[in-house]
């Protein structure tokens, strides 16, 4: 069923943010202002809320879009407001590109769109120690690996990985973007919260379609 992948993936996301939120709040803590963990559970826990019963028919393409607007209306801070455009950029994208949300190169497109999204908002880059360390990196993978038309379970969990080792990169990295650059060095030696969280995400997407979509 078309969307079964975006629900079970919202779904997912909403599990790992609330088991791992003491963790995202503990990174927040070190560099920012300690509210990472705690603003990602209740805008996660406000998506599950809009998401339809089993079996009910979805649209990936809107949950996506109602999934950005509810984070942009649940979730403070900087992650709210980039958090939320991303979904709704992917959204879009998954829109405009058919909405079959199980199909790898399309997936890695509306990736894309979403971190063109944050960094159209956010005017960060790779290296200024942010989510897009975490994002950047895991979306080239996909690209490759979707490319090279590798099956979609592979393809995200190469994704995933490379999201995690993304995110370790922040660790030694001076922070210039977001609340953490107002530590200047003293940011060093952590790892940026926001890499964190994307690196769960991603990691819930590839579990999320190891549950859902049956390996050929
Ligand atoms: P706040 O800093 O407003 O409290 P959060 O704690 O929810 O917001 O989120 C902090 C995370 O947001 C950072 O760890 C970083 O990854 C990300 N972030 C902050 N500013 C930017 C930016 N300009 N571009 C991309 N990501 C950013
Ligand atoms: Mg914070």
């Amino acid at each position: 069923m078309a969307g079964d992948l975006t629900v079970a993936w919202l779904r997912t996301c909403a599990e790992v943010v609330s088991r791992e939120r003491a963790w995202l709040t503990e990174l927040d803590a070190a560099i920012g202002d300690g509210d990472h963990g705690i603003n990602l559970d209740r805008g996660f826990a406000a998506v599950v809320a809009t998401l339809p019963g089993p079996g009910a028919p979805a649209s990936g393409a809107d949950l996506l879009s109602t999934a950005g607007r509810t984070i942009l209306g649940s979730v403070g801070g900087a992650s709210g407001a980039l958090y939320g455009r991303a979904l709704l950029r992917a959204g879009s994208r998954l829109s405009a590109g058919g909405g079959q949300d199980r199909d790898a190169a399309l997936v890695a497109a509306v990736l894309g769109d979403a971190i063109d999204g944050i960094i159209a908002l956010g005017r960060a880059q790779p290296g200024d120690k942010t989510m897009l360390d975490a994002l950047v990196p895991a979306h080239a993978v996909l690209l490759s690996s979707a490319e090279s038309g590798a099956p979609l379970l592979d393809s995200l969990e190469a994704c995933a990985d490379a999201a995690w080792s993304g995110a370790l990169t922040t660790v030694p990295l001076i922070a210039r973007k977001g609340r953490a650059s107002y530590l200047g060095e003293r940011s060093v030696g952590h790892l940026d919260p926001g890499a964190a969280s994307s690196s769960l995400i991603l990691r819930s997407l590839a579990d999320a379609a190891a549950l859902v979509v049956q390996r050929e």
